[in-house]
């Protein structure tokens, strides 16, 4: 049996969006027989908000959200990430680079690169040239990669399909980067099936890759993704804080109780309202909406 997940990081409490991709990611889960693991990303301590693990446990339970296991925060395992960051630098897969993120915007390009993909500065270093570097700026390390072109398999979106580039593994303060992060634990700890909100299905295949690069083809080929749609305001930007009364506790406020909230976020995806475990058996990936959904929220308090 795998797993599902949903990993949010603590920076603040959760709002609309961010609950309908959880109760769409439980669902997923439950509805295929898996686990659901709850893990708590908080290696960017600079984003970290005090009490906001709490809250965002408070509010998930509160609109029905069950987990199997809770996951050690990433925080706590950094020794795990060291171990693969150990296994792929022996393997001869990463290299030091000491840009700025100025010097990435600056230097030269191929034509039809993306702004801020890097342009590959640091990987030809010499010795020397890498121990002078490092008098000056501690390293980040970054995988090299032949910018191969990967595939993965979307539930919703069908085949995503995106260069693997030379991304940073490891920032240079020593902290795992995100992608790495994500593929370690994923895989180790069984999820074999990824729903998030679909801004982020380009990370996809370079996290297929790394995954592919650690643990083998077999391992990455196969996770089950679902990217679904985000929900967005009035205006089709992204659903933010600033939109007003988008959290449950500000939710609470206007005079929608948890109930209510979780009801609308069902009738959202074409659901049935009531408690979440009734709406596992007719759960048919298929027929959800593939627009985003547009929340505006009800005025008051
Ligand atoms: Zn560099």
């Amino acid at each position: 049996m795998g797993a599902g997940r949903y990993a949010p990081s603590p920076s603040g409490e959760l709002h609309v969006g961010n609950l309908r991709t959880a109760m769409l990611a439980w669902l997923f889960a439950r509805s295929s027989g898996r686990e659901f693991i709850l893990r708590i990303e908080d290696l960017d301590t600079a984003r970290t908000a005090a009490g906001a693990e709490e809250a965002q446990l408070r509010d998930l339970a509160a609109i029905g959200l069950d987990f199997d296991t809770v996951s050690p925060r990433q925080s706590e395992r950094l020794p795990v990430y060291a171990e693969a960051l150990s296994e792929l630098r022996d393997r001869g897969l990463l290299y030091e680079c000491f840009c700025t993120r100025r010097d990435i915007l600056d230097a030269p390009r191929a034509p039809h690169t993306p702004p801020g993909a890097y342009p590959g500065t640091c990987r030809h270093l010499s010795e020397a040239e890498r121990a002078e570097r490092r008098q000056h700026r501690p390293a980040a390390w970054r995988l090299a990669t032949d910018h191969e072109t990967v595939t993965v398999q979307d539930t919703l979106l069908g085949p995503i399909t995106g260069q693997v580039d030379d991304v940073v593994v490891q920032r240079n303060d020593g902290t795992p980067a995100y992608n790495l992060a994500v593929v370690v634990d994923d895989h180790l700890t069984g999820v074999d099936q990824v729903v998030r909100a679909d801004d982020l299905a380009f990370s996809s295949p370079r996290q297929a890759h790394l995954r592919g690069l650690l643990y083998g083809a077999a391992a990455a080929d196969e996770v089950q993704y679902a990217h679904v749609p985000l929900v967005i305001n009035g205006e089709s930007q992204r659903l933010a804080k600033r939109d007003g009364a988008v959290t449950l506790s500000r939710l609470h406020d206007v005079g929608l109780s948890s109930e209510r909230v979780r009801d609308l976020l069902l009738d959202s995806l074409g659901l049935p309202a009531g408690p979440l475990a009734g709406a596992v058996d007719g759960f048919d990936p298929a027929a959800l909406p593939r627009e985003p959904w547009v929340f505006e929220p009800p005025a008051g308090a």
